[in-house]
C-alpha cells in the first residue's frame, strides 16, 4: 500500500477510485456501515466498494483532501467528525445546514472542477424508523433527551412530524439551541414545546410524565451507563426510543420491563444508511439487505 496523502500520518489504500466509498471515523472497527452497503452493492451488482477509515481529529482535513484527490465517489462521517468536517464542504444541503452536521460527503466532478458536497441523512433516517416503529406522531408529546448532533437531527425528523417536542439535557443552553431547530422546522410554531433541565428531578418527572414517546439521543447507555432515575421508570402506555443500537441500555431494559414498547437505534442506523446509498448510486436501496446484514 502506498498513501495518497503525504501530510497525514493515514496510509490510504492505493486502489482508491471513482469506485470507492469510506467511512471517516475514530474508532470505526465496530461499524455496521460496510456490511451493511457491502450488502447492498452485492444484491444490486454494482461495484460500489465501501471500507472504513479511522481517521484521528488532527487528521480530518489532510484525509479529506486525500480522498477529493484520488478521486472517490463519497464517504460517510461518523462520531467525532460529523461537525468538523461541515468547514471542509464547499456546498452543505439544506439538511446539512438545519442539522448543523455532516454525515454524507460527495464529490461532484464536472469540467470546471470538483465540489464537496455535505449533506445529513440521519433526520431522514430517524423518521423512517419512526414510522416504521411508533404510530402516528402528529400532535404527540415527546420527551428528547440530549443535545448533540443527534438530537439535532432528531429535532428535525420529530418536528417534520408535527410531534410536541420537549428537550431534556444538562446543558440548558445547547437545549435550547436543539429547539430552535424544531422551530425552524416547524412553520405552525406548536412543536416547540420547551426545554427542561436534565439534572433537575421534579421538572424532569413532569416532563416524563407528560410524554407519550421518550427518546434517547445521547450517548449513555452505550457502556451500559444509566440516565437519571426517572427516565428509567416510564409506564407501560408509553415508548422508549434509543438511538444506542446494538446493546440493551439500561433505559431501554427499564422501559421494557415495565410493559412500554423499547426500540433501539437500529432501524435508524440503517435508513441513513440507505439514504446515503441512494444518494451516491443514484438508485433505490435495498433496505431489507441493509437491515439483515445490520443485524448479522
Ligand atoms: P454528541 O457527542 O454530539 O452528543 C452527545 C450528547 O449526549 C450530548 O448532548 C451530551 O451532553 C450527552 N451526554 C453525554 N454524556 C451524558 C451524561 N452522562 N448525561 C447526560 N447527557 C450526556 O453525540 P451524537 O449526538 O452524535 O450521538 C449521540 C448518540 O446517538 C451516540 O450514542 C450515537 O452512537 C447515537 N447515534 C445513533 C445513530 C443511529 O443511526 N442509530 C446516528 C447518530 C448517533 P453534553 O453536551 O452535556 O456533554
Amino acid at each position: 500500500m502506498t498513501s495518497h496523502a503525504s501530510v497525514t500520518a493515514v496510509t490510504l489504500p492505493a486502489d482508491l477510485g471513482p469506485d470507492d466509498v469510506v467511512l471517516l471515523g475514530w474508532p470505526v472497527a465496530h461499524s455496521r456501515s460496510p456490511a451493511m452497503h457491502a450488502a447492498a452493492a452485492a444484491h444490486l451488482a454494482l461495484s460500489l466498494r465501501y471500507r472504513a477509515l479511522a481517521v484521528a481529529p488532527e487528521e480530518l482535513d489532510a484525509v479529506v483532501d486525500a480522498l477529493g484527490a484520488a478521486g472517490i465517489r463519497g464517504a460517510n462521517v461518523t462520531v467525532p467528525h460529523k461537525r468538523a468536517v461541515v468547514g471542509h464542504c464547499d456546498v452543505l444541503t439544506d439538511e446539512a445546514r438545519l442539522v448543523g452536521a455532516v454525515n454524507t460527503l460527495t464529490w461532484e466532478r464536472s469540467g470546471e472542477g470538483v465540489v464537496l458536497e455535505g449533506h445529513n441523512t440521519d433526520a431522514i433516517g430517524l423518521a423512517a424508523a419512526l414510522a416504521e416503529d411508533v404510530v402516528a406522531l402528529a400532535g404527540v408529546p415527546v420527551l428528547l433527551v440530549g443535545a448533540g448532533g443527534a438530537a439535532r437531527a432528531a429535532a428535525v425528523a420529530l418536528a417534520r412530524t408535527g410531534a410536541r417536542v420537549t428537550v431534556t439535557g444538562r446543558d440548558p443552553q445547547a437545549c435550547a439551541g436543539v429547539l430552535d431547530v424544531v422551530r425552524a422546522v416547524d412553520a405552525s410554531g406548536t412543536s416547540a414545546v420547551g426545554v427542561v433541565d436534565l439534572l433537575e428531578d421534579a421538572a424532569l418527572r413532569a416532563a416524563i410524565e407528560a410524554a407519550t414517546v421518550v427518546i434517547n439521543a445521547t450517548s449513555v447507555g452505550l457502556r451500559g451507563d444509566h440516565l437519571p432515575d426517572p427516565l428509567e421508570s416510564l409506564q407501560a402506555h408509553q415508548a422508549a426510543y434509543d438511538l444506542v443500537y446494538g446493546i440493551d441500555t439500561p433505559f431501554l431494559a427499564a422501559a421494557r420491563d415495565a410493559g412500554a414498547a423499547a426500540h433501539d437505534g437500529l432501524g435508524m442506523l440503517v435508513h441513513q444508511a440507505a439514504a446515503s446509498f441512494a444518494r451516491w448510486t443514484g438508485v433505490p436501496a435495498p433496505v431489507a439487505v441493509m437491515r439483515d446484514a445490520a443485524q448479522r
